[in-house]
């Protein structure tokens, strides 16, 4: 990425960790299959091994509950799959989740009912405790972070609801891994979804974590490949790449407190000026922000932005291209400014001089459309 243009849109991808990059590139200059006996089939069994022990302590587990899989799409349905194969007979998932939930959770063919959160972007609690006094084992699928505000949500208090209603909690932790410290345990999780490009690592591959109550079922269908859970020669290279943006990413979750410092100080440049804060006063990602400026589309702002050499994004990054306006933030119960929401994310080469970018880019777009409203009035 040229240093000339302003990339802040890390909650899409992640660019490359340099660590990252060159375990990928050393592991392609050596391919062989870890099924193989023979010494390099060794030397990429050992190099997956050992990601795995990184991708395991980057949310505290032992190795061996770790499976990779192609990504967080992927993890997501491998476990809402099994909970459905282990007999859950019915699915609540929380308004705020990705597609890659939402879609599989729908797949399932199984009774779904959504939990709404408040106009913070957090979930309600308290709909949870009823919901779970319905007869019938539940999978409770809820977010650690959210991909459009950061809006943490409370994961610990909803797995003691799940517990005691003998339920079973799958955790989306691809948004927060690598950018908040992430314990599965203290979660109370079942499993979890990470996702290597979130966080700084390659696309196209991830983990799903499985705890002790959760059974993980083949879905894939072939070799023994991840001890029966997923089938297909492993994907070393991106493997290796995972495992090393894992490690650099849990060494260094210190610095992210200075991105809170100056994603803040951008926020207090756009609050003055009229721009709504959305999930402001709520536990978030230290590098999200999420705002609306009303009347200004989210698509004309990401255009203006990028014409200005600023990369963000409008809501969740579309695979169609087309932007939608914020579901989100409709489910806070802002529908009024759904059309309007932008989200600015950064993280680990993201300089203040980002920010600040960020911040002129869009007052002086911001400005241009009041100047353009005020001549149409
Ligand atoms: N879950 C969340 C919260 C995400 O933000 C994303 C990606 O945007 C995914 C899952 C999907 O991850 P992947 O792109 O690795 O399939």
């Amino acid at each position: 990425m040229s240093r000339a243009s302003v990339y802040l849109d890390y909650n899409a991808t992640a660019p490359m960790r340099p660590e990252a990059r060159e375990a990928l590139l050393s592991a392609l200059e050596s391919p062989a299959n870890p099924s193989s006996v023979h010494a390099a089939g060794r030397a990429a069994r050992d190099l997956v091994e050992r990601a795995r022990a990184e991708v395991g302590a980057l949310v505290g587990v032992p190795a061996g509950s770790v499976t990779f899989v192609s990504g967080g799409t992927e993890a997501n349905a491998l476990a809402i799959e099994s909970a459905k194969i282990a007999g859950v007979q019915r699915i609540i998932i929380s308004a705020i989740e990705h597609d890659a939930v939402t879609e599989t959770a729908k797949a399932s063919g199984l009774p779904l009912e959504v939990m709404p959160v408040d106009s913070l972007g957090i979930v309600d609690l308290d709909w949870l405790a009823q919901a779970l006094e319905k007869p019938g084992k539940t999978l409770v699928c809820l977010m650690l972070a959210n991909n459009e505000t950061g809006v943490i949500q409370p994961v610990d208090k909803a797995s003691a609801l799940v517990r005691a209603a003998e339920g079973l909690l799958h955790v989306d932790a691809v948004q927060a891994a690598g950018k908040i410290a992430v314990d599965f345990s203290a979660l109370g999780a079942d499993t979890l979804a990470l996702s290597a490009h979130k966080l700084g690592g390659p696309q196209g591959v991830g983990a799903l974590v499985a705890g002790t109550r959760a059974t993980v079922s083949r879905r894939q269908h072939g070799g023994g490949q991840e001890r029966g859970r997923r089938a297909g020669t492993e994907n070393v290279a991106g493997i290796a790449s995972f495992g090393a943006a894992a490690r650099v990413a849990r060494d260094s979750l210190a610095s992210m407190a200075e991105q809170a410092h100056w994603r803040d100080a951008l926020a207090q440049r756009l609050k003055a000026q009229g721009a709504v804060v959305l999930g402001e006063g709520a536990d978030r990602l230290p590098q999200t922000l999420c705002f609306a400026g009303e009347g200004f589309g989210s698509e004309v702002q990401v255009m203006n932005m990028d014409l200005a050499g600023v990369m963000v994004s409008a809501g969740s990054a579309c695979s169609s291209g087309k932007v939608k306006a914020s579901r989100v933030v409709e489910a806070m119960g802002r529908s009024d400014l759904a059309p309007f929401a932008l989200r600015v994310s950064g993280g680990w080469a993201s300089t203040e001089d980002d920010w600040n970018k960020c911040g002129d880019a869009w007052l002086a777009a911001w400005k241009r459309i009041g100047a353009r409203r005020r001549e149409v009035a």
